[in-house]
């Protein structure tokens, strides 16, 4: 079945929820980084979060989500937007740490649990947003919860999974937010924070394959869900051969004609997907002229 993410309203408007079934678009970004099981867990977290996070912009805005911890995997960045298109990358894909102590994959260990959880909203504004809060526990769903609580004033529950087979490829990928909205009763929010305390881990509902909308059934049992809206969800890069041009000639024509005299070519890779730009001497020259122009 193909990715796609579930919004809808709960306890007569006052909880936002949210739930995403990923594992094709997570299973897409683990083959084109080719990242192994811990840092294919990490990225995918990241960006199952970022699609979540995404999900609540209007469609042309779009988000960027840099978590730079101090872990061995590297700064994780990931891009989003309202239309369900996400693609990341993360610094080192080769982490595959020893399990955690609760026999999962060890997140907290590649991404580190101190460091910086940014958020970048670009709204179609000036100016875009940005958004900080320092990263408390590495896991990532927590991270999420944290920086909507404290840069954004929502209260929230955020819960990521990935499951990652022997092989490393994808074997399940998904996640849910609900945000409590103000006026919530008291009983509301203590209805979900007991709820959520007795809830099996979400990899345990996205590995038994539960869909968007059964997730939020089995989240909040207590409530009718109105669902507002399905959309379908995707891996997609927006890069194209003359992004990399534009970005060739701000390097100047100096260093564009030692590209030519030493490499006689250049190779651009997308650090987001991983596809490869030729440009050969002629091009180069080309671009040359441009950047003297
Ligand atoms: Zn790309």
């Amino acid at each position: 079945m193909k990715d796609y993410l579930v919004k809808a309203l709960a306890y007569d408007g006052f909880v936002r929820a949210y739930a995403v079934s990923a594992t094709e678009t997570i299973a897409e970004a683990q083959r084109r980084h080719e990242t192994w099981n811990t840092a294919s867990a990490a990225l995918g977290r990241a960006m199952v979060g970022s699609l979540l996070l995404g999900s609540t912009l209007k469609g042309e805005d779009k988000l960027t989500v840099k978590i730079q911890g101090n872990g061995p995997a590297g700064a994780i960045v990931v891009d989003s937007n309202g239309r369900g298109d996400v693609k990341g990358y993360i610094k080192n894909p080769q982490i595959s740490l020893p399990l955690n102590p609760q026999g999962k994959l060890d997140v907290r260990g590649a991404v580190g649990d101190q460091g910086i959880f940014t958020v970048i909203k670009d709204l179609g504004l000036k100016e875009p947003f940005s958004g900080q809060t320092p990263i408390v526990s590495g896991e990532l769903g927590e991270d999420f919860t944290y920086y909507l609580a404290v840069s954004e004033q929502i209260p929230s529950a955020v819960g990521l999974s990935v499951l990652v087979e022997t092989d490393d490829s994808i074997r399940a990928a998904g996640g849910f937010m609900l945000q409590i909205m103000p006026g919530a009763s008291e009983e509301i929010i203590d209805a979900i924070e007991k709820r959520l305390g007795e809830l099996p881990r979400v990899s345990t509902l996205i590995d038994e394959g539960q869909s968007p909308e059964e997730i939020l059934a089995t989240l909040l049992p207590d409530t009718t869900i109105e669902v507002l809206e399905k959309m379908p969800v995707q891996f997609h890069c927006d890069c194209t051969k003359e992004k990399f041009a534009t970005a060739i000639i701000t390097l100047g024509a100096d260093e564009i004609q030692a590209m030519i005299d030493e490499d006689h070519g250049a190779e651009a890779v997308c650090s987001f997907c991983g596809n490869k730009y030729h440009f050969d001497e002629t091009e180069l020259a080309a671009l040359k002229k441009e950047a003297e122009a």
